[in-house]
């Protein structure tokens, strides 16, 4: 049966040749569609093997054939649906753009620009112009630089200041974070020599001063965003380690991770230290990440005293580092909105969806719910309180009041949901716990719950 099945099975060349497949032929398309047969036939020899079948027509390979090839044309890079209410989830791209970033980096993608050009004398000017004056009015810093990432920043930081020289740690900051950020492996590359010192739970002042010699670059701070050392801890206060450095005149640098430009305890939030309060305090180069709480693009941020950002300019690696016109753009748009904290609050998506008010939340559990009453009758949803967290590494016990629509099938297991959801044509990807499938209204943007409700519908046609 198997083998007749197998024989079954046409050739390559036999399907060119067939009406629907000459159609769509051309030169430029021959290695294309000889690829996609191919693989069609794969799949349906594998279906053979596996007994999943037991039958097949012509008809049925092209009706796949065409399916497949369609799927090549998209891109793998596609939009989701946010139901985590993991609001800067670093697997599905951290923050969302604002607006103004939005058009600012289809302007930077359609049109020439000034990138580095000075309109006003005419001659070249320097990409980190347009951002400098900016990052300066905001942060409160002497001077500024932008590069691909906060993990490049730090690397760079470290690379001019304190390359083959002592660069000291507490070893309660040693951190890992999001698996491939190593404090340790960060200061290799940069060739700094790794100096730990306290324990992981203390450290003293004393600590940080007994290894103070003529071979030390730095005294570095790592804020440790992504857990929390509770009980018998002591960590040196920022402005002890700003004194000792200047004692000794060795630059202090801070790797501030999120990098928090508005306090949020305002709000309610556990106090976060930002980037202002490091800068006024007297640190020498704060460090930080553009698409964390920011709410901006993929970047960098290099904040601090002119004297040290000037030799970090001239480091070769900035030119290894740097960002390109589109991040350029939708950074220098991001950080206009912080000049007016209402204004970022309310237009940047990032702090918004964190500062969301939890009654807003629910009215949106309430339109969903109704709306959902138009799929199938053995899906069951319930409103319910839970937890939203913001993520990417940030304020990692801070623990948001939310509200979420729960999902049982009397047909399916949440497993079953929770992959057809996200095997929608435009994936949805929501939590499991307790067999239910949760979906979090905080991380749901204006247009998703017309995607749910659709996926929902299909549900009950397969
Ligand atoms: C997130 C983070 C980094 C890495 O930043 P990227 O922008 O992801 O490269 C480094 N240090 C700290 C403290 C962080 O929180």
């Amino acid at each position: 049966m198997k083998k007749e099945l197998l024989r079954k099975l046409p050739k390559i060349d036999e399907l060119l040749k067939e009406e629907c497949v000459v159609k769509v032929l051309n030169d430029g398309k021959k290695a294309l569609i000889t690829d996609t047969l191919r693989e069609t036939i794969e799949e349906f020899r594998n279906a053979i093997l596996k007994d999943e079948i037991d039958d097949f027509s012509k008809e049925d390979i092209m009706k796949l054939f065409f399916t497949n090839l369609e799927k090549k044309k998209q891109p793998n890079l596609k939009k989701v649906v946010n139901a985590t209410g993991i609001v800067i989830h670093t697997n599905l791209g951290r923050s969302i753009l604002c607006k103004d970033a939005i058009y600012s980096v289809i302007m930077a993608a359609e049109h020439y620009n000034n990138l580095e050009y000075n309109l006003e004398e005419g001659k070249r000017g320097s990409r980190y112009s347009h951002i400098e004056k900016i990052l300066r009015e905001i942060t409160g810093a002497e001077a500024a630089l932008v590069v691909n990432n906060n993990a490049a920043a730090v690397m760079l930081v470290l690379n001019t200041l304190c390359e083959d020289k002592e660069a000291i740690v507490s070893r309660g900051q040693l951190v890992e974070i999001g698996g491939s950020f190593r404090v340790p492996e960060v200061m290799k590359f940069s060739r700094a020599k790794l100096v730990e010192v306290g324990t992981t739970n203390r450290t003293h002042l004393y600590d940080y001063e007994s290894s103070i010699n003529e071979d030390t670059g730095v005294i570095l701070k790592v804020h440790t965003s992504n857990f929390k050392i509770m009980g018998f801890t002591e960590e040196v206060p920022l402005e002890d380690m700003i004194a000792l450095g200047k004692e000794h005149s060795i630059p202090v640098i801070e790797d501030i991770g999120s990098g928090v430009l508005i306090d949020l305890s305002k709000y309610g939030f556990t106090y976060e230290p930002t980037v202002q309060d490091s800068i006024e305090k007297g640190v020498d180069v704060v460090t930080f990440s553009g698409d964390k709480l920011l709410g901006g693009p993929q970047a960098g941020i290099i904040v601090g005293k002119k004297e040290y950002i000037e030799r970090i300019k001239k480091n070769q690696l900035t030119r290894a580092l740097r960002i390109d016109k589109m991040t350029l753009a939708a950074l220098e748009a991001t950080l206009k909105c912080y000049l007016d904290e209402k204004e970022a609050v309310e237009s940047i998506p990032t702090l918004n969806m964190i500062l969301c008010d939890k009654a807003e939340l629910k009215k949106k559990a309430q339109g969903l719910k109704r709306r959902l009453k138009v799929s199938p009758e053995h899906f069951n949803f319930t409103i319910a309180e839970d937890y939203s967290m913001v993520g990417g590494g940030s304020m990692p016990t801070e623990k948001i009041e939310s509200y979420v629509l729960k999902v049982k099938s009397s047909k399916y297991s949440a497993k079953q949901i929770e992959e057809a959801l996200r095997g929608n044509s435009i994936p949805i990807v929501t939590r499991v716990c307790n067999d239910e499938v949760i979906i979090d209204m905080r991380t749901l943007l204006q247009g998703d719950l017309e995607i749910i409700v659709d996926a929902f519908k299909k549900m009950g046609e397969i």
